[in-house]
């Protein structure tokens, strides 16, 4: 198959392009950069900004027989958070969308199957007060209130692509990522996320030394390693779920919890402080009863199994 990534120097566009190429397909990567971790499997890979309506042209317009849209603008809580970003994040990704949705409407791109990476921060804030009890089922994502522009956009976003299904009978798949991480995420920088921000600070504590994490530690998180994440994708993309489904793990953890782990697992002894810092909502979990009776998908890694090979790759990038 001929297939488009868009994204494909990002983190989960990497995993995915490696997975296609494993797959025997032709594949074609878009992003403003290359993956920052190990050259690119791609057969062809285009340098440049997706928002840019020329360049969106000369990289995407064409006949595919898949493309997975996971260009975004991103990163953890102290990106998404901080209400700094706010502007970008939303102008960034929507002008993507915006883009592909008018290629399709002018019949400047064919393809058989899209697939569009939207996210838990579409989930209302109401339905993730209790740290023991958040509600993410797919029905719940109505009367919509994200907590933050992130996912306001991802909504709108997600609404795009159903309405180009509707209008152009383009067949979309829609996946709400919940928290996913691993080998060759960003672990750095200030758009790394919760696991690989943990590792980090543990990696670079000397024993009997203190980690800081930012919140009390009570709020909790599911977290889905990368494999599991490609396999739901791919799963997802061969099914006839039309409508958006939650991918991620439902192995619920606080954050305290979390960095306890991340701890044992470097055999460390560490103390943990509490600091002022963006945490997001108190509490999330991934439900996923839709994907998992339509497709048989559920993750294989457990948390530990995963954040142990995480922890054991950060340690190793630090030394290259
Ligand atoms: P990532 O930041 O590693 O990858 C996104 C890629 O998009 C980056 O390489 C970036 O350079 C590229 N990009 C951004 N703006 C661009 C532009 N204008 N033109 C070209 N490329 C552009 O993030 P990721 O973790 O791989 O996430 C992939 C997708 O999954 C994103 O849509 C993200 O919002 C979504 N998602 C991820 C998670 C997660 O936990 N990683 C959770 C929920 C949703």
């Amino acid at each position: 198959m001929k297939i488009l990534v868009l994204g494909a120097g990002g983190f989960i566009g990497s995993h995915v392009v490696n997975y296609l190429k494993a797959k025997g397909n032709y594949v074609v990567g878009v992003d403003l950069k290359k993956p920052l971790f190990a050259e690119t499997m791609a057969d062809q890979f285009y340098l440049g900004d997706l928002g840019d309506q020329l360049f969106f042209g000369e990289s995407c317009h064409g006949a595919w027989d898949e493309i997975y849209q996971l260009a975004a603008d991103m990163g953890g809580a102290g990106y998404i958070f901080t209400g700094e970003n706010d502007t970008a994040v939303m102008t960034n990704s929507a002008l993507i969308n915006l883009n592909f949705a008018r290629s399709i409407s002018r019949e400047q791109i064919e393809v058989g199957k899209f697939f569009y990476s939207s996210s838990a921060c579409i989930y209302p804030e109401y339905h993730q007060v209790n740290p023991d009890d958040p509600d993410c089922r797919e029905e719940s994502a109505y009367p919509a209130m994200p907590d933050s522009e992130y996912g306001w956009e991802k909504l709108f976003s997600e609404r795009l692509y159903l309405a180009l299904a509707r209008n152009f009978s383009t067949k979309v798949r829609i996946a709400r990522f919940h928290n996913i991480y691993g080998p060759n995420g960003v672990w750095r920088g200030g758009k790394e996320k919760a696991p690989a921000a943990i590792c980090r600070k543990v990696m670079e504590t000397p024993n009997g030394g203190t980690v800081e994490i930012w919140g009390d530690g009570s709020q909790t998180r599911s977290f889905l390693y990368i494999d599991d994440c490609v396999d739901g994708i791919m799963r997802l993309m061969a099914s006839s779920l039309t409508d958006p489904v939650n991918i991620g793990s439902e192995e619920m953890i606080s954050i305290r919890k979390l960095t306890e782990l991340v701890i044992e697992i470097s055999g460390k002894s560490l103390n943990i402080s509490y600091v002022d810092g963006p945490t997001g909502v108190r509490g999330r979990n991934s439900f996923n009863e839709k994907i998992e009776s339509a497709t048989g998908w559920k993750p294989a890694h457990n948390l530990k199994s995963g954040i142990s090979k995480t922890y054991e790759w950060i340690c190793e990038s630090v030394k290259n």
